[in-house]
């Protein structure tokens, strides 16, 4: 398949007050159409940075970022920053109303999310009323409501507890596929990166640059918790976590 965005020799320096921090030595990958790609790294690497700059909330300092076409990006945070005083529905359709394309039919496109993805019986509720894997969800659907080509995942479901945690990748990467979208997750979370990506791009420690990009090839692959119990699973795990080359 065809790329849709190539990045290469991306780097950042952020101009602080106590002097320069280097977040991205030099960092280069492809997207392709519809692939699911997460990027893992330690903390503290650049990862966020690399979204902020596709997001364009971020000034690159080098390097080349192209996109095939004009296409739009929806950006996903770990927080879900949900509005408390706002129904499920009218915080679904915050995008479109700032965009000034609240038409018919987009909000009846996103009734239709809501619905599709059992939130149904929420539409009019308050986000208090929701779990914190039905508050994700909603979040995602947010970000589904303009209609983007590719979708920024940033630690997206990192703030639950771990049993959440599974149901709602298993959810979100349903949603992803199903709306055939293209997505770049960042995580911290090796076996959630393996159990939901076409390929993993782990990154080295600040300031970053690429380690080693992972084909993920997994017998009988399906959804991500699934995934898990697949037979190459541990073994990608245990290159990652090298890679990572975590101290303790
Ligand atoms: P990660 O997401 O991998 O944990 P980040 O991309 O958030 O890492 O940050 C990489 C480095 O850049 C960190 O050292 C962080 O403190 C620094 N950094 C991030 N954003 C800014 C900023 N706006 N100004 C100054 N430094 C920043
Ligand atoms: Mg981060």
């Amino acid at each position: 398949m065809n790329n849709i965005l190539t990045i290469h020799d991306l780097g950042k320096l952020f101009h602080t007050q106590d002097g320069e921090i280097k977040a991205l030595e030099s960092v280069s990958f492809d997207v392709k159409e519809k692939e699911f790609i997460s990027i893992v790294g330690p903390s503290g690497c650049g990862k966020s940075t690399i979204l902020s700059i596709l997001a364009g909330l971020e000034e690159k300092s080098k390097g080349e970022i192209n996109f095939s076409k004009n296409y739009t990006i929806g950006y996903m945070l770990q927080n879900d920053s949900l509005f408390e005083w706002r129904t499920v529905l009218d915080n679904c359709l915050l995008g479109l109303e700032i965009n000034n394309n609240l038409t018919k039919e987009n909000k009846e496109y996103v009734i239709k999310l809501l619905k599709t993805y059992g939130l149904e019986d929420f539409i009019y509720e308050y986000p208090s009323r929701l779990s914190g894997g039905m508050r994700q969800r909603v979040a995602l659907i947010r970000t589904l409501a303009t209609k983007p080509d590719i979708l920024l995942l940033d630690e997206a479901m990192s703030a639950l507890d771990y049993q959440s945690r599974l149901a709602i990748s298993d959810d979100i990467y349903k949603i992803i596929k199903q709306e055939g979208k293209t997505a770049i997750m960042v995580t911290h979370d090796i076996a959630e990166a393996i159990s939901m990506s076409d390929r993993i791009v782990v990154l080295s420690k600040r300031p970053a640059i690429v380690k080693k990009i992972y084909n993920i090839n997994l017998t009988d692959k399906k959804t991500p918790i699934h995934n898990r119990k697949c037979k190459e699973f541990s073994k990608y795990y245990d290159e990652i976590w090298r890679d990572l080359d975590v101290h303790i």
